[in-house]
C-alpha cells in the first residue's frame, strides 16, 4: 500500500517492471497512453519516460476512472502478475489508483501519433510532442552526444569555458547581429565565441565552449536557425591539420558510442545500420581546388575563388555522400582571423567539415601576430578601432593557435537523419517563430 502522503513517489520506472517482480507490490507513476475498456475490466496503458506498462483495473477501482482522459498523470500501485496480452509479459493488477493531474480533452496533438501532426503544429505544443518516445529520444541522444564530446575534449586537456553572449560591439563584422537594449546603450547577441576563445588561449592553452549563438540572418532553409548551439574549440600550438584530426576523433568517438548504445538496444530513433555506415576508419580530406575541378567536370561553372553556391554544394554532396573535409579555401572567402597558407598567400589554412551538402564545421589556423591581424581587419573593410580590446591581447604574447566551431544541431540532423533542423531543436527560433 502506498502511504497517502507518498502518492507522488514511485517504487519503479516502467522499464524495471518485468517477470522477476511477479507477485510483488509496486507503485508506478506516469501518463495514461490508452484506456481499453472491455466491460468488467479496464486495461490502462501507463507510460513514463522509460517505457510502458499494462495495468488492469477491476471492481471498485473502476469508479476512479470515470472522468479519466488520455495523457492524465496517474499513480498506481498493485501486484505484478503474468499477463495475457501479446505485447506485455507482465501487468499490474491495480490495488490503488490516483488521478493526480487530469489532461484536457481534446489535446492540441496526439503524441502517440495516431493522428499525424505537421512539424509546425508539433512545435506549437512541443512539451506534449515530447511524450512521443521517438521524439524524446532525439533529445536524450543530444544530451549523450554533448557528454561524449565533453569527455573527449577534457581528456585532451581542454578547459570548458563560457564566454559572454551579450557583447558590446559587433565582434566579427557582418550585418547579421541581433541588437538589444542594454541599459542606456545598445548591445548585441554573440554570433560566435570566436574572439573570446582566441583571447583565452593566451593563458589557458586549450579551451572549449558549448553554447547558443545568435544570427539575424533572414534565411529560410532547413539548416539555419536564428539561435543554434555550437561546440567551439581553440588550442595553442596546434595547426589546422592538428585540429582537423581532433574534429575527426570527436566525431568518430561519438559514432562509436552510438553504435554501442544501439547494440545494447538503447535507442528507438536511430538506425544502427545507418550509423555504422557513417563510421569510416577516417574522414577524407579534399582541397577546395579539387572540389572546384570536380564540380566543373560535373558541369557547374565555378571560377577559382568563388564560394560554393547551394546547388554546387548539393552536387558535391551527391558525389561525396558521408563526412569529408574541404581544405585550403581561398583566403578572401574566409574571415579576417584566418591564417594564410604558408608559401601560398591567396590560400588559407582553413577547412570545413561537410556531411554531403551540409556544412557542420568551419575551422582553421588563426593569425597570432597583432600587426598582421590588424592589417587583415583593414583589408576586409572593417574598422580596426572597433577591435582594440581584442587587438591589444595579441600584444601580450599570443601563441600560434587553431580551432573550429561545430554546429551541434546540424550534427544531430546527421545522426538522426532529420531533414529539418527544427526536428532536433526543442524550441526553434527563426524569422517566423519566437514562440513557444
Ligand atoms: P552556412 O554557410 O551553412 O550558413 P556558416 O559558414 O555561416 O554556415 P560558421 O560561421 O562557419 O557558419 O559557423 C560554424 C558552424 O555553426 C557551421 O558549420 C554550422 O554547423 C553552424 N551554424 C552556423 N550558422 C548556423 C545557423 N544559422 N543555424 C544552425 N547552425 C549554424
Ligand atoms: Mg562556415
Amino acid at each position: 500500500m502506498i502511504d497517502e502522503k507518498d502518492r507522488i513517489h514511485r517504487s519503479h520506472y516502467a522499464y524495471q517492471i518485468d517477470t522477476s517482480l511477479v507477485g510483488k507490490m509496486v507503485s508506478i507513476a506516469g501518463w495514461v497512453e490508452e484506456i481499453r475498456d472491455i466491460g468488467k475490466l479496464v486495461f490502462l496503458l501507463i507510460r513514463d519516460v522509460s517505457g510502458i506498462v499494462q495495468t488492469v483495473v477491476t471492481g471498485k477501482h473502476l469508479e476512479a476512472l470515470k472522468d479519466l482522459t488520455r495523457h492524465s498523470i496517474i499513480t498506481i500501485s498493485g501486484t505484478i502478475q503474468i499477463g495475457k496480452a501479446k505485447d506485455f509479459d507482465v501487468e499490474i493488477k491495480v490495488d490503488q489508483i490516483e488521478i493526480i493531474s487530469r489532461a484536457i480533452q481534446p489535446l492540441p496533438l496526439d503524441p502517440a501519433n495516431r493522428i499525424e501532426s505537421s512539424l509546425d503544429k508539433r512545435i506549437d505544443s512541443r512539451a506534449l510532442d515530447l511524450r512521443n518516445p521517438r521524439i524524446c529520444e532525439i533529445f536524450r541522444l543530444k544530451s549523450s552526444v554533448t557528454h561524449v564530446v565533453r569527455s573527449v575534449l577534457q581528456s585532451e586537456r581542454f578547459i570548458e569555458v563560457l564566454t559572454p553572449k551579450i557583447i558590446g560591439s559587433a565582434s566579427e563584422g557582418g550585418a547579421n547581429l541581433f541588437s538589444v537594449n542594454y541599459f542606456d546603450t545598445k548591445a548585441f547577441l554573440a554570433q560566435s565565441p570566436q574572439l573570446y576563445k582566441e583571447q583565452l588561449i593566451l593563458a589557458m592553452d586549450r579551451v572549449f565552449e558549448i553554447a547558443p549563438y545568435f544570427r539575424a540572418e533572414k534565411s529560410h532553409t532547413v539548416r539555419h536557425l536564428s539561435e543554434f548551439v555550437s561546440i567551439d574549440i581553440e588550442a595553442a600550438f596546434l595547426d589546422s591539420k592538428d585540429v582537423m584530426d581532433l574534429a575527426e576523433k570527436v566525431l568518430l568517438t561519438v559514432l562509436d558510442r552510438l553504435i554501442v548504445t544501439l547494440e545494447e538496444g538503447g535507442s528507438v530513433s536511430l538506425n544502427k545500420e545507418s550509423i555504422a555506415e557513417l563510421r569510416k576508419p577516417s574522414i577524407e580530406r579534399y582541397s577546395y581546388k579539387h572540389c572546384v575541378d570536380i564540380l566543373n567536370h560535373e558541369g557547374e561553372q565555378i571560377e577559382y575563388g568563388d564560394d560554393f553556391s547551394d546547388s554546387s554544394l548539393r552536387k558535391l554532396g551527391q558525389i561525396y555522400k558521408g563526412f569529408y573535409f574541404i581544405t585550403e579555401w581561398p583566403l578572401k572567402l574566409k574571415p579576417f582571423y584566418i591564417h594564410e597558407k604558408m608559401g601560398e598567400p591567396f590560400l588559407s589554412e582553413s577547412f570545413d567539415l561537410q556531411f554531403g551538402y551540409l556544412e557542420l564545421i568551419s575551422g582553421g589556423r588563426r593569425h597570432h601576430d597583432s600587426r598582421k591581424l590588424r592589417q587583415r581587419i583593414i583589408d576586409q573593410g572593417l574598422d580596426p578601432s572597433r577591435f582594440e580590446d581584442h587587438l591589444r591581447v595579441f600584444e601580450w604574447g599570443m601563441p600560434p593557435h587553431s580551432g573550429w566551431g561545430l554546429g551541434l544541431d546540424r550534427l544531430m540532423m546527421v545522426l538522426t537523419n532529420a531533414q529539418n533542423i527544427r526536428e532536433v531543436v526543442l524550441y526553434p527560433r527563426d524569422t517566423q517563430r519566437l514562440h513557444p
